[in-house]
């Protein structure tokens, strides 16, 4: 049941319902691909006329086009459905404080060349006039991408709702620094920023094919420098009032604990991530901000020295397992998640540390189920922020039309 905002509702107008169907069967043949006006007519229950009327509209806004791509009976030719990937592209851009990365996709979010990178500059007009020299350079290199209908852009931090402003990111050092209107200046696109969380849970989310969440609630963890949490539900981001929503990094395991980076104590982030891990494996105290010192071994070193055998590295793993298992009970208990994906280097171990994660989250289960949440890990060469930034740009033209 969704109440009527008597200040913002939409009304029906002679058009709705036409508008609604034409969006179901733009997602149908999204997902179905190829697919021919008859299957689609049965999918929806509709007359072959009422879908031509619809599949005709869809041709007509060039998100859709038919054609024999599909598979082909002898004598005749069928003809398909399929979503228009050819000769227009979106730009994704990843920029964390260190590197960022830039990739190409078409408008399903798949790969149409090599990630690009260069050294983050250090000042926003440095970063605008970086991204301008290097998608120019990729414009002149490939002409046959064809247009470009958006560059998305996530980064580590929070992100003004109405503006797209970067309010505050910790990593970069960064306050109240607007990259969209520079940017769409220079490149004369449309530009969408993000939280890079919120990102990689809506590009989970919006997935096609394979194996992607029912509705309901749907998280991704990030573990890396931070404890990044984005929640999506039905598709939509869960954002709150003040876009804060989710923020379970900085939701304390223990009120004593070691000093987080946000100024407070004991939060997830302090137990789980990056630099706690190997504070605790080097016997350091993990508190910010010595903790956030350079120090001499990695995550993934300390994950080979436990598949060596390493005692040591087995137990601090099992230790930060456990402790994330802790937060993903709290995750689950405020909004119980169809599933869970977990983003990280520490993915690179979850064989290592599945177990003790399991036993955390069973430890704190209200009811048996919540014990057995599903845990997706999304390895990094997946490149799970990327592929959010491409979904900023291709899945708006696919959400449900807003009546009521
Ligand atoms: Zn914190």
């Amino acid at each position: 049941m969704r109440r009527i905002n008597l200040d913002t509702f939409r009304i029906a107008r002679r058009g709705t319902s036409r508008e609604i169907n034409r969006q179901i069967a733009l997602n149908l043949v999204r997902a179905k691909q190829p697919i021919s006006r008859a299957d689609l007519a049965r999918l929806m229950g509709l007359r072959r006329g009422a879908v031509s009327l619809l599949v005709n509209e869809l041709l007509r806004t060039g998100l859709v086009f038919e054609g024999a791509k599909g598979e082909s009976k002898r004598g005749r030719k069928p003809m398909h459905l399929h979503i228009e990937t050819r000769r227009r592209f979106a730009l994704a851009v990843d920029m964390s404080a260190s590197r960022t990365l830039i990739l190409p996709t078409d408008l399903l979010g798949h790969p149409l060349l090599e990630v690009a990178e260069f050294p983050t500059g250090q000042h926003p007009e440095t970063l605008v006039k970086q991204l301008v020299l290097a998608i120019g350079r990729i414009r002149r290199a490939h002409p046959d991408l064809g247009e470009c209908v958006g560059l998305g852009m996530v980064v580590s931090g929070i992100v003004d709702l109405e503006s797209g402003c970067l309010k505050y990111s910790p990593t970069l050092g960064w306050r109240d620094v607007d990259l969209v209107e520079p940017l769409k200046a220079a490149t004369k696109l449309p530009v969408v920023i993000e939280n890079s969380v919120k990102a990689c849970v809506l590009a989970q989310v919006w997935a096609l094919g394979g194996d992607i969440p029912g509705d309901g609630p749907v998280a991704f963890v990030n573990v890396s420098d931070g404890v990044g949490v984005g929640i999506a539900v039905d598709g939509k981001l869960l954002r709150g009032v003040r876009n804060i929503a989710g923020e379970f990094g900085h939701v304390p395991l223990n009120m004593y604990g070691p000093r987080c980076s946000c100024g407070g104590n004991g939060c997830w982030e302090a137990y789980v991530s990056k630099r706690a891990t190997i504070a605790r494996y080097l016997g350091l105290d993990p508190s910010w901000p010595g903790s956030a010192a350079p120090q001499p071994t990695t995550v993934p070193e300390i994950i080979a020295r436990a598949r060596a055998g390493e005692g040591r590295a087995v137990d601090t793993l099992r230790e930060t397992g456990y402790y994330l298992g802790r937060g993903l009970a709290t995750i689950v208990k405020a909004i119980d998640p169809r599933r869970v994906y977990l983003g990280g280097e520490i993915t690179e171990g979850w064989d290592l540390i599945e177990s003790a994660v399991r036993d955390a989250l069973r430890d704190q289960a209200l009811i048996g189920e919540a014990g057995e949440l599903e845990i997706r890990t999304v390895p990094l060469g997946e490149h799970p922020r990327l592929r959010g930034a491409a979904a900023l740009v291709s899945t708006p033209a696919f959400a449900a039309p807003i009546v009521a």
